[in-house]
């Protein structure tokens, strides 16, 4: 335990001690001290204000009040259930986390990870089945239906990784806000969890457009997801180097995962000139371009720091561009989830 036994409970019964109104004043602490874990034993459980913070915590200065600042570990956990200037942050995030782990469940109970839960059937008729899959239904009864499994079941793994993959960056995401506020080799570790977050649900975003797209070109399949995947990792490498650290580059990283994001309209208008003629390949692209669109209105407004910049103080809690791109993300995360059910319905129906 780094943190001092007797300064915390001096720390905790003046916390316990003050109304709720004191924590949102800005406590007198030295700006240019130390940012190393855990040596300073005062202040810990205020809400200071931006010109008090140590370096690794200065990120925006048009949010001016309520941030925590090299808080012990225990309280700093425990602060996802008061109010600071993370507070939506972390929630935002969290609450995407649990949709998709809700989204998951319901299309394991659609689409069983066990592929062969639910083979497909030839028979004559075009229907629907019972759990959604589309089959072919005779014109015999039902007694007397001859049914003919249609070659092999498409994989589904492709559509679980990017659940996987959506879920991964929501949780480090909100994980990130909670716990970066410690100290600087917390705020270090978990910057870099975010960032491989963020390349996992752009790569993992890939995988379903890629696999059922092409799911009969096995060449062009592999080579597109060897391509970004390569491509992703070479993004994650990039954004860990420490320059990308400092305030001023902040932008050339947005930039860095907005190219690697933007770069899936190279097979989505490949699947349109192959299937442009397909119902699934038009409904499918029009989802990706609400994603595209959720996704570039987000970085740019986490880039731009807008609203907050125009009024800097009064989207300290609420409103500020940070929560806004959170919840465009999730919004686009959600639009992609929509696509890649139709894509598998799709190569469900048609096999290869
Ligand atoms: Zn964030």
């Amino acid at each position: 335990m780094c943190f001092d036994e007797s300064a915390m409970k001096m720390a905790k019964s003046s916390f316990l001690s003050k109304s709720s109104s004191q924590f949102l004043l800005s406590a007198p602490v030295d700006s240019t001290r130390s940012s190393k874990c855990c040596t300073d034993k005062a202040a810990k459980f205020e809400l200071v204000d931006y010109d008090s913070l140590p370096e690794f915590l200065k990120h925006n200065q048009f949010i001016i009040n309520y941030y925590r600042s090299e808080w012990p570990l225990k309280q700093t956990m425990l602060s996802i259930f008061s109010i600071h200037n993370e507070t939506l942050n972390i929630w935002t995030h969290l609450i995407g986390f649990f949709i998709f782990l809700i989204l998951a469940g319901y299309a394991a109970s659609v689409f069983p990870v066990d592929s062969n839960a639910y083979p497909l059937f030839q028979l004559n008729t075009l229907g629907i089945s019972s759990n959604g899959f589309y089959i072919h239904i005779s014109n015999q009864t039902t007694e007397t239906a001859n049914l003919e499994p249609v070659g092999s079941v498409v994989s589904r793994w492709p559509f679980y990784l990017y659940l996987a993959g959506a879920m991964f960056c929501l949780l480090m995401s909100s994980a990130c806000h909670l716990l970066s506020c410690h100290c600087s080799r917390t705020s270090y570790i978990m910057l870099r969890l975010d960032f491989a977050g963020i390349s996992g649900l752009i790569v993992s975003s890939y995988y379903p457009i890629v696999y059922y797209s092409f799911t009969c070109s096995p060449f062009i399949r592999d080579l597109y997801l060897a391509l970004f995947t390569t491509f992703g990792l070479v993004t994650v490498v990039i954004s860990l180097m420490p320059v990308f650290d400092s305030p001023q580059f902040r932008p050339v990283r947005a930039v860095l995962f907005a190219s690697i994001a933007a770069s899936v309209v190279v097979p989505i208008a490949h699947k349109m000139i192959a299937f442009g003629d397909r119902p699934e390949a038009v409904l499918t692209t029009r989802y990706e371009a609400v994603m595209m669109m959720c996704y570039g209105v987000g970085v740019v407004v986490y880039a731009a720091r807008v609203p907050e910049r125009w009024l800097p103080g009064k989207f300290d809690l609420a409103g500020h561009s940070h929560q806004l791109f959170h919840v465009l993300v999730v919004a686009g995360a959600y639009t992609h989830y929509l696509a890649s059910v139709v894509y598998l319905r799709w190569r469900e129906a048609e096999g290869c």
